[in-house]
């Protein structure tokens, strides 16, 4: 067993571009952690060899220390190598940070998103870009020294210069991981139905490209190694329990909505609804069993996103068809065995990947 994730979904508002499962019903939390504990100790047999723990939502930090302790207790995270937890600025302060990390919370992801207000408005984030600043200087200052910041490109009215500030403070402030998505307008989301009516415009895919290669240029000028399509990091600090995600390694998902997977063939879903989880916590999900097809996409998906690639050697003829067109496109890259996107090719990788699959 790689790693535990614990989903906790709790948000004070709703951001108007999420559509990740998290309710603002808060008074409903201390049932809910409660019923995560009854789901680690039904599971407690996948839980032997916990290498990293992962606190995500939502927003775990909206929990009480006291209730972060139960959790990380009941999935023996004290023999962990990486414990990280989620939180967003303005939920957070240095004493905080403290306990958690004599918790055993060793890593911390700072949802920042942006550091411009008219965007984090724009987008119905809670906080400032001044709170963001400085909660990850109150992290810096309770001794955690893993932070990673999440940033959002591609955002409507952000300029490309609004967006090369914001990588360029980020890492100024000398945080040790970066993982920056470009904004997608989900369905059913606040943000889609502005777009509808014509009140936001969407970025055009040039200039998401234009900003991608910005982050990527200035991500690894200021030292960080570019090894997944979204994710930063300082050398050591690679997000250990994505990456082993990423290398298709066994996860148990606790709480509602979380997913896990055996590191074989059986991938398993909890309910996503809040009252189904807490009426069952530890029966209230699906099991999906995976064919050799599927296991091989997976691998073949995964695998591109990083910047490891893929091994040639693994991959089946007619995979090996279709990338050699994108190789002599110098949108993918051979080095020794492994095939990997080019800079160019990471702009088009969802299209590379439909194509190498089977
Ligand atoms: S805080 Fe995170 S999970 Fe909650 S609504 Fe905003 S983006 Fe979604």
């Amino acid at each position: 067993m790689a790693g535990v994730y614990i989903h906790i979904p709790f948000c004070k508002s709703r951001c108007k571009y999420c559509d990740f499962f998290s309710t603002t019903l808060l008074d409903q939390r201390e049932k809910y952690v409660a019923a995560v504990l009854k789901e680690a100790e039904a599971r407690q047999k996948e839980m032997t060899d916990v290498r990293t723990v992962y606190l995500g939502g939502g927003t775990p930090s909206l929990l009480t220390c006291r209730q972060i302790e139960s959790l990380l207790e009941a999935v023996h995270a004290d023999r962990a190598e990486e414990v990280t937890i989620e939180a967003n600025p303005g939920d957070i302060s240095r004493e905080g940070l403290e306990e958690l990390r004599k918790a055993g919370v060793n890593r911390v992801s700072i949802g920042v998103q942006s550091l411009h207000d008219r965007l984090l408005t724009l987008t119905g984030r809670r906080h400032t870009a001044d709170e963001a600043r400085k909660a990850v200087e109150a992290a810096q200052k309770a001794g955690i020294d893993n932070i990673s910041v999440d940033l959002i490109y591609g955002l409507p009215t952000q300029s490309t210069e609004d967006w090369a500030e914001d990588i360029r403070e980020t890492a100024d402030m000398g945080v040790q991981h970066l993982s920056c998505y470009c904004l997608s307008y989900e369905d059913g989301t606040p943000l889609q139905r502005m777009l509808e009516r014509g009140e936001v415009t969407e970025t055009d895919e040039d200039t998401e490209n234009m900003m991608h290669d910005m982050l990527c240029d200035l991500a690894e000028a200021k030292g960080y190694e570019h090894y997944e399509v979204s994710n930063f990091a300082k050398p050591g600090f690679r997000s250990r329990h994505n990456s082993a995600y990423w290398t298709r390694t066994a996860y148990t998902g606790l709480g509602a909505g979380a997913h896990s997977y055996d590191g074989e063939r059986t991938r398993r879903a909890n309910v996503c609804d809040l009252n189904k989880y807490m009426a069952a916590p530890a029966e209230a999900y699906t099991a999906e069993r995976l064919t050799d097809t599927d296991i091989y996409n997976e691998r073949v998906m995964l695998a591109l996103r990083t910047a490891e690639g893929v091994q040639r050697e693994e991959l089946r003829p007619e995979s090996i068809a279709a990338a050699e067109k994108y190789l002599q496109r110098g949108l993918l890259r051979q080095q020794g065995g492994q095939i990997a996107a080019t800079r160019e090719g990471l702009h088009i990788l969802n299209m590379i990947i439909e194509d190498m699959m089977i």
